[in-house]
């Protein structure tokens, strides 16, 4: 070692000792600016890329020549029926409307001869609104979209030979939106809109030129949303400027190079699917996804035809795209597609088979969850499987509902029921209070059912497909440390539409930059919702949960908005219930007579179309309601008309008798009941028994000891007074309830119940969604009237108030006692006539009980859900305005109060004060909504212990009020009060509901053949737990059995089940919903 001569390192360039010239750093801020003026209208636009985009363009005849049909009115005609028209001349620039009218075009093409063979040659149509392409022979082929969100349809090939040819236009005049003045889109629409044709002409478009904008928007992207501390931020603006500096206006070539520099930042790959074969593994999926509301700012006739324009989109985009999956949920609106559009029925059908086009979802439709009750809930999935598996040949694995307004407590239970392990939604990211912490989670039901939740992290299902929806992915994704994976939903959405070609070209692009320079997080398509979720199955043990209901912390307001739509609902699944267990009782006594499953089916169709989240909830313009009600009144018609046959098979007179001797009382609920009935207009009678049909008995009183009182008192105080109950009213207000067994004041010291409250209703923005929490710092109390006798009947008595509201509007209230019935625990009635004409006002009524409680409980789907009294965390607050169906309760250890109501779904409880939520006036999108009279039933039941069977039994009898029949004779009358044929024993745990007869889907007498015909006769038993324990009861029936079986909700037999005698136990954990299948001999 040593010694050695060191030796000088040789320059490795020629790196000049002196500075050529000065050199700045690149001013990031106008560097980025200058990207967008590269492809920006307006100012630029005829020397900027834009000005290359297409490389010729023929409009007016005789290469575009036009004709229209305006159809009459608001009609929506079909292909056959326009063509058969005559269409007269039109032309560009022309208007057409007024808004949802509708014109059919017929379209006739010449292309000129220098662009035959160009590329790609587009017609361009934008007339501002939706259209349809037909083809000269009645083929739908594509929808389009105006105001250049979809404005292009690729020309076939054969239309490349100089010949005209002809296709057809079919234009509805509303936008994606409706038909909106201005730009606020929930104001209600106006009538009187017109739209013009702004563009009909061919286009040979330069595809290198539309390829640079997409790369070049990207990368642009990518220079403004990375971190300005990553080189990849940095890289991707150099990029961007070189491209274009390269760029020459005019230059074709300039393109090319322009593109090459692109692949730089996005990889070679990009023009084409191949770019998804890298093998690298991805954490983001990408699935198109097309949200259609099924009625909205439009009526649902014009949803039938978004979804055929919609979804034929899609079918075209995916013979152009290999590496589009498309999921698309409710069965409704392919059944609609099934029966409208036959020819896009089969392309979806041909798309699912190739496994392109998923159907998803598994229910009928994009249902609401607050308000439907446990049975509809179960139908959405039941009719909703039925369809997918009949015309699919497979049931949908993941419920999907990523609008909704909130998600109760049951539902995951219902999924696994229904065959669905997973659940997607997103809607909680719009909570305005608290942020929902969980991407990834088991979300467990009140029986302690679990499915796998995911929200996808981009926080949309209508994602543009941008380079951020793609960053968010991964950047909100709040579940990193269980797993990172996530799906981005992507596609245009609520007014329909669907992934564009753009979409699908921009992901490309986000998966090129993964691949080639890095940090976006790797995004795949061409997987299914299925493949992601299977994925995350492996894994599901680790992640977190979150039980109980996954509260909505918005949209507060539609409980209550649109009442009438509400009551509705509620009226129509209570006699659907009644009519099935009739009529199942009907079919199996007499063979001859059928079962009307076609007339159920189709009941059953229109309240679940009804419970679409922006019609029940009440969020949709008039024009939905009008239908709306048409669906119901058909729907109670034709309930009368069964009814009417079902009383012939059972031997019952639907005339009301006046003698007690020959009458029954029909009673559709499955416990011992024993009650009031009144028999003609001053009388009663006892009804009394278990099963459909209960004995009468006259009810009797004496003078000296009447059953029911009614005092008035100095200072306008009136008494009403029954064994149980003595009640004041003063001015129509409840002053004081005693509970005479149980010794106690139910009103609190110098309190008033059923008093009428009235608060500001201006939310920040979503009218009819929103009723924002300041509401309740605007409470006025509403001073009633003078209380007057209204009646005073031996088994009745009750007073009438009236309450003034303002100029427009006012209460009539009724507050009734009636005679105690031994053990039945006796509650005062409010019945109210509101005569509602008010803005933005919402009414309510409170009750302030002497009930100390930190919860209160709430009747759910098949169950109870608790929540808290208090504004202790801004979680407990956000809960001011919450979910009910027919009780409310507030239950402190050994007593507590529970209002009951027959058809609101608002309320609150803040401390001891419960209150029923009862009319709003919203004006917008229907600022109709509520106007008008209503009557509404409510109840104050107190009762001894806390929330038991006594609160679920009365509200359910509330809401199914005892009906006199009188037999067709004395024979027929005998066997109506005979055992009834199906029915839980007594010694069955009280809090056991026996919610749903049916007869099964597929018997053969029954079956309308969707899925195979099974033999024989059978029964379907609904059967929960309403409380939350454990619950043993014994089903018996007079029917002879051959064999029973626990099934799931689509009527699956699971596992068979011991019986003996005609009886066959049954055990259930704490808000089971169990459904036995009996099968008859
Ligand atoms: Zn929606």
């Amino acid at each position: 070692m040593g010694g050695e001569t060191p030796t000088q390192s040789k320059p490795r360039s020629e790196y000049p000792v002196l500075a050529p010239k000065p050199v700045g750093q690149l001013i990031s801020d106008i560097y980025k600016d200058r990207i967008s003026q590269f492809y920006a209208r307006g100012q630029w636009e005829k020397n900027n890329l834009l000005a290359m985009m297409n490389e010729g363009v023929a409009s007016g005849e005789p290469h575009v020549q036009l004709a229209v049909w305006d159809a009459p009115d608001q009609t929506r005609p079909t292909f056959e029926d326009a063509v058969s028209h005559e269409f007269k001349k039109t032309k560009v620039g022309e208007w057409f409307g007024p808004s949802w009218s509708t014109h059919w075009f017929k379209v006739t093409l010449k292309v000129p001869g220098d662009l035959l063979d160009k590329r790609l040659l587009e017609l361009h149509w934008d007339a501002n609104n939706e259209g349809m392409v037909w083809t000269d022979d009645g083929k739908p082929l594509q929808g389009l979209t105006g105001g250049g969100e979809r404005v292009e349809w690729v020309l076939p090939d054969s239309f490349r030979d100089g010949k005209e040819h002809t296709i057809y236009v079919e234009m509805a005049c509303n936008g994606m939106f409706g038909n909106a003045p201005g730009g606020d889109l929930i104001q209600p629409p106006d009538p009187n809109k017109f739209f013009r044709l702004d563009r009909a002409e061919v286009v040979a478009v330069n595809p290198d030129a539309r390829q640079l904008w997409i790369d070049i928007w990207i990368i642009g992207d990518a220079a403004r949303e990375f971190p300005a501390d990553s080189w990849e931020q940095h890289k991707a603006l150099k990029t961007c400027n070189e491209i274009i500096e390269a760029f020459e206006l005019g230059s074709k070539e300039s393109l090319k190079k322009c593109r090459k520099i692109a692949q730089q930042y996005i990889g070679p790959n990009v023009d084409s699917a191949k770019v998804y074969d890298s093998g690298k593994e991805a954490v983001v999926t990408g699935i198109g996804h097309c949200h259609i509301d099924s009625c909205w700012l439009w009526p649902f006739a014009e949803t039938k035809r978004k979804s055929a324009r919609s979804w034929s989109n899609q079918c075209n985009l995916m013979e152009r795209y290999p590496e589009l999956n498309f999921a698309c949920s409710q069965a409704q609106q392919y059944k609609w597609l099934k029966e409208l559009y036959p020819y896009v029925f089969e392309r979806v059908k041909t798309k699912v088979a190739e496994g392109r086009f998923h159907p998803i979802g598994g229910s009928w439709v994009e249902h609401d969850t607050n308000m439907p009750s446990g049975e509809s809930l179960v139908r959405q999935f039941l009719y909703g499987q039925r369809f997918f598996e009949s015309n699919f040949g497979k049931r949908c694995q993941t419920f999907w509902l990523p609008d909704t307004f909130g998600y109760s407590s049951q539902l995951p239970q219902l999924c696994r029921l229904a065959g669905m392990n997973r659940f997607l939604t997103q809607k909680l990211s719009w909570n305005n209070i608290n942020k929902f912490p969980h991407t990834t989670f088991n979300w467990v039901a009140l029986d302690g059912s679990q499915v796998i939740c995911h929200m996808p992290p981009s926080e949309t299902y209508t994602a543009e497909a941008h380079f951020g929806d793609v960053k968010r992915s991964m950047s909100q994704h709040k579940s990193l440390d269980q797993d990172a994976t996530s799906l981005l939903v992507f596609g245009k959405g609520d007014g329909g539409g669907g992934p564009t070609w753009q979409h699908i070209e921009k992901l490309r692009r986000c998966r090129g930059i993964s691949d080639t320079v890095g940090l976006l997080p790797r995004i795949h398509l061409g997987n299914s919702v299925d493949d992601f979720f299977d994925r995350l199955e492996l894994k599901a043990d680790t992640f977190v949960t979150w039980y109980g209901e996954l509260y909505f912390e918005l949209h507060r307001g539609t409980y209550t908005t649109q009442a009438n739509n509400k009551r509705n609902n509620r009226k129509s699944e209570l006699v659907l219930r009644d009519l099935e267990l009739l009529a199942t009782i009907a079919s199996i006594k007499d063979k001859s007579y059928k079962y009307p499953k076609k007339d159920f089916d189709d009941m059953w169709e229109s309240v679940l179309l009804c419970q679409f989240h922006d019609c029940l909830p009440g969020s949709s313009i008039r024009m939905a309601y009008d239908e709306s009600d048409e669906f119901y009144a058909k729907l109670f018609m034709t309930a009368g008309a069964i009814l009417k046959d079902i009383s012939k098979v059972l031997g019952v007179a639907r005339v009301q008798t006046s003698t007690v001797a020959d009458g029954v009382a029909l009673n559709t609920l499955p416990w011992h009941r024993k009650g009031l009935i009144d028999i003609s207009e001053t009388e009663a009678a006892v009804a009394c028994g278990h099963g459909p049909f209960l004995k009468l008995r006259k009810f009797k009183t004496s003078e000296e000891k009447p059953e029911v009182t009614l005092k008035k008192l100095a200072g306008g105080i009136f008494v009403l007074e029954n064994n149980q109950l003595k009640v004041h009213v003063k001015d129509g207000l409840v002053t004081s309830l005693y509970d005479k067994s149980a010794e106690r004041e139910v009103i609190p010291k110098g309190k008033k119940a059923n008093q009428y409250v009235i608060f500001d209703d201006k939310p920040l923005y979503w009218q009819a969604w929103d009723v924002e929490v300041y509401h309740l710092d605007t409470r006025k109390e509403l001073p009633a009237g003078k209380t007057k006798v209204h009646e005073e009947k031996n088994h009745r008595v009750s007073v009438v108030t009236e309450t003034k509201i303002s100029d427009k509007s006012h209460i009539e209230a009724v507050i009734s006692l009636s005679a105690a019935v031994d053990g039945e625990q006796s509650y005062v009635e409010v019945e109210s006539k509101v005569v509602w004409n008010e803005t933005m006002k919402f009414l309510k009524v409170e009750f302030p009980v002497d009930v100390r409680s930190t919860e209160a409980s709430y009747e759910t789907q098949f169950g109870v859900v608790k929540r808290p009294t208090h504004f202790n965390t801004s979680w407990d607050m956000a809960k001011f305005e919450v979910c009910v169906h027919k009780f409310a309760d507030l239950s402190e250890n050994g007593y507590g109060v529970s209002i009951l109501n027959d058809s609101k779904y608002g309320f609150a409880t803040t401390g001891s004060l419960m209150r029923l939520s009862l009319l709003r006036s919203p004006k917008a999108p229907d600022a109709t909504a509520d106007m008008g009279t209503h009557r509404i039933r409510w109840a104050i039941l107190p009762h001894e212990g806390s929330l038991g069977h006594t609160t679920v039994r009365k509200a359910f009898e509330f809401n199914s009020p005892l009906k006199l029949v009188s037999p067709t004779s004395s024979a027929a009358r005998a066997a109506l009060l005979d055992t009834p044929p199906v029915q839980l024993t007594s010694d069955s745990s009280p809090s056991l509901v026996l919610d749903t007869v049916k007869r099964g889907e597929d018997d053969e007498d029954v079956s309308r053949g969707e899925l195979p015909k099974k033999k024989g006769q059978s029964v379907v038993l609904r059967i929960y737990d309403s409380l939350g324990g454990r619950a043993r009861g014994t089903v018996a029936t007079t029917w002879d059995i051959k064999k029973v079986s626990k099934t799931n909700l689509l009527e699956d037999e699971l596992e068979e089940v011991a019986f003996g005698d005609g009886k066959f136990a049954i055990d259930l954990r704490p808000f089971e919903v169990a459904t036995y299948k009996v099968q008859l001999a």
